[in-house]
This record gives C-alpha cells, structure tokens and sequence, in this order.
C-alpha cells in the first residue's frame, strides 16, 4: 500500500487527493495543513467581505464528503523535506514518512515592511482568518486606507465600502493595474470606484503607518501631510510558499520549478498550484499564476502522475473571471505588459502571463462600462480584456486557446472605430460551425 503525502489544503492539494482516490482505492493518504478552516474559496472571501456570501458558503465540500475521500488531516506545518529519506519534518520535530509527496503550499501576501507594519489594525487578504479580522475591524473603523494594486486590493476596498467605513485607496501610480489594464480600463475602474465613493488618491506613497497605544491611527505621506484611519489594509502582491522547498534543496527560481509531470528536481516530489512555477508551452517560459482553475488542473495532474499514470499538464490559455470596482471582467491571454509601481510581481487571481505583451495590435471599442480590448497578432488573437457584457468572453478565450485563423477580419477588427464586437460575433459563429466539422 503506497502512502502519499499533500502539504496544503487549497485546490490543488484536494484535486490531488482526489485524482489519487480514483487511481488507487487502498491509498493511504495524509493531507497536512496548518490552515485550520481546511479546504474554503479564497475567490470567495471576497464576497464575504461584501456580505454577499455567508461563511458557510465558502466550503465546497460537507465534511462526510471529504470523509469519503479516505484522507487522514492532520493539522501542523511542514518544516523541511528529507527527500533521500522520503520523510517530512515537521515544526515542532516529528516526521512523517511518504512514499509520493505532493507540496501544494500556495501563496501568501507580500510582507508589509513599511514602518508602523506590525501594528494592530494592519491587515492582508489570505485567507478566512484575515477577512475575519477585517471584517471584526471594520465593525468599528471610521475609516480605512488601502495600499497596493491587483484584485486583492479592490476587493478589500470593496468590502469596506460595503461594511460603511469611509475607504481611501492609495496608488503610487498614476491609474490602476497598469501592466495588464490599459488606461481606458483602469480609467473606468478608477470612475466607478469614485462613483461608489472611494476617495482615490494617485501618485500617494506611504512613508508610515502611524499608531497610537499599540494601534493604528492614520498614514503619513510622501509630502507630509496625514490620513487618519483605524484600519490600514495592504496588498502588494503575493510571493509562493517556497521555504519548506528552499530548506530542502529543491530547485527554485520564483515558484517551484516543475516539469509537465508536475515533478520538482527531487525524485517522488511533486508540486502544484500557486506555489509551483510551471511551462507555458505558448511562450515558452515557465511561470506563476495564482488562479482557482489552473491550481485544481495541476493538482489533479499531479494526483494523477503521483499514482503511476503518466500525464503531462498542458497550460490552458490563462483567464479569470473577476470583478473589478463591480463589474464583471475577464481577462484572457496576454494583455499587458512592464511594471505597475503598487505591486511586487503577481497579485491574487493573476497570472505572469497576462504581462508578456506580445507582438500584436491593440484594437479596442465601447469606452464606457461594456469595454472589449482585443490584441490581434499576425493570424490570431493573443489576448482579451472584456468588461461589463460578457456575452463575447467565452468565445474569445475559445479561439484564443484554438489559436483561431483571425485572418479573414483582421483587417476589419483593425479598422478605427471598428465595431469589434459584432465582427466577433459573426466570425465565431462561422469559426465555429467549421471548427466543429473538422472535430472527430
Ligand atoms: C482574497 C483572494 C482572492 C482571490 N481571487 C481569485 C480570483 O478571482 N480568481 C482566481 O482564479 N483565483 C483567485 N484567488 C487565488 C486562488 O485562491 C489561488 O490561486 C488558489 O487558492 C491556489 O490554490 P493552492 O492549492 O495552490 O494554494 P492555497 O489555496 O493557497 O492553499 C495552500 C494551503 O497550504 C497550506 N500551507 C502552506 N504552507 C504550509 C506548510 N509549510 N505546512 C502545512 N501547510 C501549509 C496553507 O495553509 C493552505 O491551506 C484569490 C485568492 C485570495 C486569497
């Protein structure tokens, strides 16, 4: 009876299990985390700060459901990993032995390393204990300053907005997520936001976060002059959970390095999800994403090679569903490109991808809430930021991961003023009804 190991209950630790469930009954299978809410959505958490979503509805799994799956939990951290001796060492010493193990060990916030950082009422967005605590902070906050770029960011602004509590939301620079949206788009995210009521201050750096008796009192900046709050939330990206693989001597550069078997340099130890640096056959590269969908997909590859299968994991087109100041956006592909001054590397919800701006022609209509953004290559789309209607959004992440033959309207889609939508919509019913007589 082989015994496997997962570090990790997100998505892709719970895929593996279950991939390795299905290939192998008799299995013994440890999940340890030191997460003690065990398997939620972090994309949830967000609706939760809203009030849109209930706590109980952030668990996909009933507890029998997750008994059905035959997966010993235990709740510690794993400290380091003795490969040649397959063992896990745990904090605190003991060691648990393993035969394939996975480390699906994700991602955390960015450390906050302004001055004033370590006082209370300081807070990040990882996981259902921090949107706890904002939400218990948010009960009394009079008011509340956000930092950083990225989903994350609007999504706690978005919170506290919702919860009453006056919210200003500082940028460095001068427009929001400037390396995937383009100024359009971060211009209306930057009108809805006002609209809603968030003070929004550009070009605003924070020197200090100020406090009082141990607790937070406001923000001093860059010109001196102060904002007073009781809550202070950053979000400045997010960095893979590596140092359990750093004390290990298993290959690193910014994630975990695999192969498409999902294999680390270290023999029978594997890696998935956000925490996992992985090859990007369109580009060549291996990257970080920190998405639901790709950290399940990879979880279950994992699983799945772990049992014996052989089965590479071929990256789908990077995409997410999102909400940004509300509205509704999906981003596919790659969109954007250099640095944005309020995020360190990837946030949350995103993907390295989106920022290789690749050799194409920007074509763009409808400069109000229904925005679509088409990057048009030689013979294809390469990406696509749609916002407001989203009608288009699945088929344009369609022929974008088919690598569709755009080529009888590129010329139209290029024209000024085009009505890109519409030419869309008539070429994807037609690319579709060839594309699925030539399916088997
Ligand atoms: C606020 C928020 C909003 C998000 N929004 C979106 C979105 O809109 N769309 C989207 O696609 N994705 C979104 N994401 C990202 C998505 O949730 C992640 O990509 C996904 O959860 C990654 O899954 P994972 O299994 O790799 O890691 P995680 O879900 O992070 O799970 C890792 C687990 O490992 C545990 N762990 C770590 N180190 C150790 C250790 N040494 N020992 C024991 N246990 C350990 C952690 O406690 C955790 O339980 C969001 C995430 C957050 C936090």
């Amino acid at each position: 009876m082989r015994r496997y190991a997962i570090i990790g209950s997100g998505p892709a630790g719970i895929a593996a299990a279950q991939a390795i469930r299905s290939q192998d009954e008799r299995a013994e299978l440890l999940l340890i985390s030191d997460d003690p809410h065990g398997y939620y959505s972090r994309p949830g958490l967000a609706y939760y700060l809203t009030g849109e979503l209930p706590e109980s509805m952030l668990f996909p799994f009933t507890e029998q459901e997750l008994r059905l799956l035959g997966v010993r939990f235990l709740r510690a951290r794993a400290r380091s990993i003795d490969a040649p001796a397959h063992q896990i060492e745990l904090e605190g010493g003991s060691r648990q032995a393993y035969d394939r193990l996975l480390i699906a060990s994700g991602a955390q916030a960015a450390p906050i390393d302004y001055p004033g950082g370590e006082l209370q009422g300081v807070v990040k967005l990882d996981c259902l204990e921090d949107a706890r605590r904002i939400l218990k902070l948010a009960r009394k906050a009079k008011a509340a300053v956000v930092l950083g770029g990225g989903i994350t960011a609007l999504e706690i602004v978005e919170g506290l907005v919702s919860r009453g509590v006056k919210t200003h939301y500082l940028l460095r620079g001068d427009r929001y997520w400037s390396n995937v949206l383009d100024e359009t788009e971060s211009k209306i995210v930057g009108h809805r936001l006002v609209e809603e009521g968030v003070r929004l201050h550009y070009h605003t750096q924070v020197e200090q976060i100020l406090g009082k008796g141990g607790r937070v009192v406001g923000v001093r900046i860059q010109d001196g002059r102060q904002i007073a709050c009781d809550l202070v939330a950053v979000a400045i990206g997010i960095r893979p959970r590596v140092e359990l693989a750093q004390r290990s001597e298993i290959t690193i550069e910014r994630g975990i390095l695999v192969n498409e078997y999902m294999e680390t340099s270290a023999p029978d130890v594997y890696a998935a999800g956000d925490v996992a640096q992985v090859y990007d056959p369109f580009t060549g590269k291996s990257v970080l994403d920190s998405l639901w969908g790709p950290a399940r997909a990879q979880g279950h590859t994992a699983g799945m090679n772990m049992s014996g299968q052989h089965i590479p994991y071929l990256k789908p087109v990077a995409f997410n569903v999102t909400r940004l100041a509300n509205l509704t956006t999906t981003i596919i592909g790659r969109v954007g490109g250099g640095r944005d001054p309020d995020l360190l590397g990837i946030a949350r919800g995103d993907s390295e991808i989106w920022r290789q701006l690749p050799d194409a022609i920007a074509a763009q209509s409808d400069f109000n809430v229904n925005h679509l953004r088409l990057l048009v290559g030689e013979q294809t789309l390469l990406g696509a930021v749609v916002m407001g209607d989203q009608t288009l959004s699945q088929a344009i992440q369609h022929m974008v991961a088919r690598q569709a033959d755009i080529r009888p309207v590129r010329q139209q889609l290029l024209q000024p003023k085009a009505p890109l939508a519409e030419i869309i919509a008539q070429f994807w019913t037609q690319w579709k009804k060839n594309d699925n007589a030539q399916q088997p």
